[in-house]
């Protein structure tokens, strides 16, 4: 299994399952090239992601009963399924099953939707898009969206609960692209939440920080056509106590 990396979030009895997976886009502001540790582990994130240069892959992984073992003990509500692409590990669904059955936790995904796995056991998928015109989602992810966005309609139609989220990158992915994916997303159900993300610069992107203003400016475009836009933005501060790094 490609487990490297297991967060515990003690004030949400909340564990974070990084995968680390060969990811099937390849978006020049992933951030899993510059730090491969869990963002909740540091005091500021961005600042030390900002100074970094490329990170080497890691290369010690966990079989799914090693992770049971680390939370042994542990209360476990939640469990988030993380890191590059979780959905393409295929232990990933054995997994799910045993943390519901030992845990019975609320298991959440995070895709970019490319490839759907088996998600019996996942309760909730954050799915990414990261832009509907074809050919800027070909220049920042270098595949086509065609696929991601039939996947998308098809697991919302499936009942599974899912909700929408993206990065608003300020020269890239504007408020008008943002735009466009909500009213993508309003076309499969206009309650399905969209998160909307601040990009912060990594590596020698171009690119500058999305402000809170500039989020806010898309989510106003978003809420046209959808009943609820949520936003992270770069000046939020850490809720609860700090996560414990469990491997
Ligand atoms: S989908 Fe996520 S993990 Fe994959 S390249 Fe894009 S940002 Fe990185």
């Amino acid at each position: 299994m490609k487990v490297y990396h297991v967060v515990y979030e003690p004030s949400f009895k909340s564990a974070d399952i990084h995968f680390w997976t060969k990811c099937t886009l390849a978006c020049r502001s992933c951030y899993t090239r510059y730090e491969t540790l869990d963002f909740g582990l540091f005091d500021d994130p961005i600042e030390s992601i900002a100074r970094k240069p490329p990170q080497k892959p890691p290369g010690n992984f966990l079989t799914p009963g090693k992770v049971l073992d680390l939370l042994k003990g542990r209360e476990v509500d939640r469990v988030i399924f993380m890191g590059t692409e979780a959905a393409l590990d295929p232990d990933m669904p054995k997994l799910a099953k045993a943390l519901h059955d030992k845990f019975h936790s609320y298991n959440v995904m995070l895709t970019n939707g490319l490839k759907l796995a088996d998600m019996s056991d996942i309760d909730e998928v954050i799915f990414s898009i990261k832009a509907i015109s074809p050919d800027l989602h070909r220049a920042y992810t270098g595949k086509d969206n065609a696929v991601i966005l039939e996947n998308f309609r098809k697991l919302a139609g499936s009942g599974k609960k899912i909700q929408a989220e993206t990065v608003l990158i300020p020269g890239l992915i504007e408020a008008t692209e943002i735009e466009k994916i909500a009213e993508f997303i309003s076309t499969v159900d206009r309650s399905i939440t969209l998160r909307i993300d601040a990009y912060f610069p990594a590596g020698d992107n171009p690119w500058p920080a999305a402000s809170a203003a500039e989020v806010e400016a898309a989510a106003v475009l978003a809420r046209k056509h959808l009943n609820k836009i949520s936003c992270l933005t770069l000046d939020m501060k850490r809720t609860g106590e700090k996560p414990l790094r469990l491997f």
